[in-house]
C-alpha cells in the first residue's frame, strides 16, 4: 500500500493523539482496531438474466459512545476490493471520532459496494437489487439502536429508502431510525440537504472571528462544487464573501469579481461542470489549490493538500469540507505559516449533526420545524468549534491534533466507565 493508504493516514493520527493524551499502548490498540468488519457476497440477478457477484463491506469501528454511524458508497476505488476494504475501515474510525468532537450519542462505521453505479451505467432496477441485497447481507448487524448507516459516494435518499424498506420487512415493524439521509416524506429531517455546506460556513465564520477578519468581502476559493462545495459557496456569498474560484472534476475556473453562485449552480445543472461560465478565466484543481484567496475550501477528494501544494498555499484560513484532503506530512508546514486549518471531522461535522436530529427525530415520532434544526446545528458546531480552538491555542498545537485529542479522550472516557465485559 502506497502512503496513501487511509488506514496508515488514520492510524497515524491516532498515534499523534494518543502520545500527546499519554495513553498506553494497550489502549492505543484498542483505539485503533475496529470492532468489527463484516464483508459479504451479493449475488445479483442483471437485467440481461445474467447473475453478478458483488463485494460489500460493513466496518464498525467502536461503539463506546453509542451506536455506529456512517455512510454507505457505491465505488470502485483505483486499488480494488482489497483497498475499499482498508478505506471503510479508515473512514469507519473517522466517523468515531467525528461523532464523539460534535458530541452526539455515536460511534464511528461506514460501510459500501464495490461498484461505480455512474460507470457501469446501472438501471435503476439494478441499483435496486444491489441495495436490497446489500441491506440483506449486513441486516444482522444494523439497527436503531445498533448500527445507522447513511448516504455516501453515489448513494442518495432514494437507496436509503430501500434499505430502511428491506430491514422493516426483514423485522415486521416501522424502522425510520435504522438509516438517515431518507427524503422527508420518509422520515427524513429538514435541512439536511443544507447540513455539511451551513456547518462548515459556521466553522469558518467562527474562524475569521478568531483573526478579526470580516466575512463582509473576504475571497473564497473552493475546489469541488457539489453537494458541500455549492452550500458553503451560496451561505459565505449570503455572509458578503466573495467566491472566487471554484471547481470540479473538468477543471476550474476564476474570476476577480467574484461568481454569482444561484447562476453559477444553474449553469453547472445544465453543463454538468462550472467550466466556461461568463465571465471566468481556467485553471487547473492545481492552480485553484494554490490561487491567492483569504479561505480556501477542498470539498471534493481526499489526498489533495500535499506537501508541495501546503508549501504554496496563499490562504489563512483552510476549511476542509472534503474528508481527508490534507495529508499528514502537510499540517505542520501549514500551521508553521499560521493558517487556521479547521480539520474535516469538525468542518463537515454539520451533516452527522443533522443526521443525528433525523434519528432523534425519528425515535420520537415528532418532526421540528427547519429553523429548529438549523439553530440546534449552529449552537453545537459553534460550540464544538471554540472548544478545539482554545484546546490548540493552549497547548499550541494545530485544530486538527487538538480535535483528535478531544474526541480520543471522549472515547477513552466512554470505554473506561463501561470497562471489560464478557
Ligand atoms: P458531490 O459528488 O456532490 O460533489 C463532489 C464535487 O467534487 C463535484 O463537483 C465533482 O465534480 C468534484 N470533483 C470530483 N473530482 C474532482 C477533482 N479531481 N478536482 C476537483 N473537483 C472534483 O460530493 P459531496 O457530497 O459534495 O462530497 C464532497 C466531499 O465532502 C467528500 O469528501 C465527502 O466525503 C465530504 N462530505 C460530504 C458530506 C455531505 O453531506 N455531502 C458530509 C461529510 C463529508
Amino acid at each position: 500500500m502506497s502512503r496513501l493508504d487511509p488506514w496508515k493516514n488514520a492510524t497515524k493520527q491516532l498515534d499523534d493523539a494518543c502520545r500527546l493524551l499519554n495513553l498506553s499502548d494497550d489502549l492505543r490498540e484498542y483505539l485503533a482496531q475496529p470492532n468489527k468488519v463484516l464483508r459479504v457476497k451479493l449475488p445479483v440477478k442483471m437485467d440481461n438474466g445474467n447473475m453478478r457477484i458483488f463485494t460489500g463491506f460493513r466496518s464498525q469501528h467502536n461503539n463506546d459512545r453509542g451506536p455506529y454511524k456512517g455512510g454507505i458508497r457505491f465505488f470502485d476505488p483505483d486499488g480494488g476490493i482489497e483497498y475499499m476494504e482498508r478505506e471503510v475501515m479508515a473512514l469507519s474510525a473517522w466517523m468515531t471520532w467525528k461523532c464523539a468532537i460534535i458530541d452526539v450519542p455515536f460511534g464511528g462505521g461506514k460501510g459500501g459496494v464495490f461498484v461505480n453505479p455512474k460507470k457501469e451505467k446501472l438501471s435503476p432496477n439494478e441499483m435496486e437489487r444491489i441495495t436490497r441485497r446489500f441491506a440483506y447481507a449486513i441486516s444482522e448487524i444494523i439497527g436503531p439502536k445498533k448500527d445507522i448507516p447513511a448516504p455516501d459516494v453515489y448513494t442518495t435518499g432514494t437507496e436509503m429508502t430501500q434499505i430502511m424498506d428491506t430491514f422493516s420487512k426483514l423485522e415486521g415493524t416501522y424502522e425510520p431510525g435504522v438509516i438517515t439521509g431518507k427524503p422527508i416524506n420518509q422520515g427524513g429531517s429538514l435541512a439536511r440537504d443544507v447540513a455539511t455546506g451551513l456547518g462548515c460556513v459556521y466553522c469558518i465564520r467562527e474562524a475569521c472571528k478568531s483573526i478579526k477578519m470580516k466575512v463582509n468581502g473576504m475571497h473564497v476559493a473552493i475546489q469541488g462544487f457539489g453537494n458541500a462545495g455549492i452550500f458553503v459557496a451560496e451561505y459565505l456569498e449570503k455572509m458578503g464573501a466573495k467566491i472566487i474560484a471554484v471547481s470540479d472534476s473538468q477543471g476550474g475556473i476564476i474570476s476577480k469579481n467574484g461568481f454569482n453562485v444561484k447562476k453559477l449552480a444553474e449553469y453547472k445543472q445544465k453543463t454538468k461542470s462550472v467550466n466556461g461560465f461568463i465571465n471566468s478565466k481556467k485553471i487547473t484543481n492545481k492552480e485553484l489549490l494554490t490561487t491567492k484567496c483569504d479561505v480556501l475550501v477542498p470539498a471534493a477528494l481526499e489526498n489533495q493538500i500535499d506537501v508541495k501544494v501546503a508549501n504554496n498555499v496563499k490562504c489563512k484560513i483552510i476549511a476542509e469540507a472534503a474528508n481527508g484532503p490534507t495529508l499528514p506530512d502537510s499540517d505542520d508546514i501549514l500551521y508553521d505559516k499560521k493558517i487556521i486549518t479547521i480539520p474535516d471531522i469538525l468542518a463537515n461535522s454539520g451533516g452527522v449533526y443533522i443526521s443525528y436530529l433525523e434519528w432523534v427525530q425519528n425515535n420520537m415520532g415528532y418532526y421540528w420545524t427547519r429553523e429548529d434544526v438549523i439553530s440546534k446545528m449552529e449552537q453545537k458546531i459553534t460550540n464544538s468549534y471554540k472548544i478545539i480552538s482554545n484546546f490548540s491555542k493552549k497547548n499550541k498545537i494545530d485544530m486538527r491534533k487538538a480535535a483528535m485529542a478531544i474526541a480520543v479522550s471522549r472515547v477513552v472516557d466512554a470505554f473506561k466507565v463501561r470497562g471489560i465485559w464478557p
